[in-house]
């Protein structure tokens, strides 16, 4: 008799929280923290939080044998990861996976990775870095949406967006420089920005910088500009 109970009510224990029920029944109506988080972990954004939880580790220790859900889920640094991962997926950042690689390779504080100035910070780094069709290749995938939006062409963008929206798109880097330079319209926009917009994008389309890259980048710079001509923008 006594050996039954005890059997059955460590049956009936959460194993997330080691609380003990009446029933079978109870129990899995019974929800707490970290129960709620392995009822999440199919969320888009959990799920990018448990694969860059994975790689923090992977990347700080030497230790072989990959994180498991049950650690992440478990971890106390499980709301910073989440937050993270909701952070990437409501601002859409580009490549979330590679903007955690480098807070982490940069040592920046979980703590800190939510902010807008260090996706800012990254987001130039890699804009100028990426190589030139790349870049082309995800901006005209980035105006096809535009187009759809404003029921246009997408070859029309530069010469139709409204300046504000094309000072975010080109602040966060959905539309490239490579693009923006290379391309026959590009000059249409250019030429309609106000004083105060290039101040905020000057860091992005920074024309020495880019210069001097197309300028040791010839050949690509012949494959982007070909491109966008067949393209007709
Ligand atoms: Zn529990």
């Amino acid at each position: 008799m006594t050996n039954q109970s005890r059997t059955s009510s460590e049956s009936n224990t959460c194993k997330w929280c080691d609380k003990t029920f009446m029933s079978e029944r109870t129990l899995s109506a019974h929800m707490c923290i970290k129960k709620r988080r392995v009822a999440d972990k199919d969320l888009t954004h959990t799920r990018l939080a448990f694969r860059v939880f994975q790689m923090f580790y992977e990347l700080n220790t030497s230790a072989n044998k990959p994180k498991s859900q049950e650690d992440f889920v478990k971890s106390q640094y499980y709301d910073g990861f989440v937050k993270f991962g909701r952070s990437c997926i409501t601002n859409e950042y580009l490549n979330p996976e590679q903007f955690a690689e480098w807070l982490i390779k940069n040592g920046k504080k979980l703590a800190d990775w939510s902010k807008d100035s260090l996706y800012d910070e990254y987001l130039l780094t890699y804009v100028k870095k990426e190589p030139g069709m790349k870049a082309l290749e995800r901006t005209i995938i980035y105006l096809s949406k535009w187009a759809e939006e404003h029921e246009c062409d997408w070859q029309d963008y530069f010469s139709k967006v409204s300046t504000s929206r094309a000072v975010y798109d080109l602040r966060s880097a959905k539309i490239s420089p490579w693009m923006l330079y290379l391309c026959e319209t590009g000059d249409e926009l250019l030429t309609r920005f106000s004083t105060e917009q290039v101040t905020m994008i000057q860091h992005i389309i920074d024309a020495t910088f880019w210069m001097k890259l197309f300028a040791n980048n010839k050949e690509e710079v012949v494959d982007v500009k070909g491109a966008c001509k067949i393209a007709g923008i």
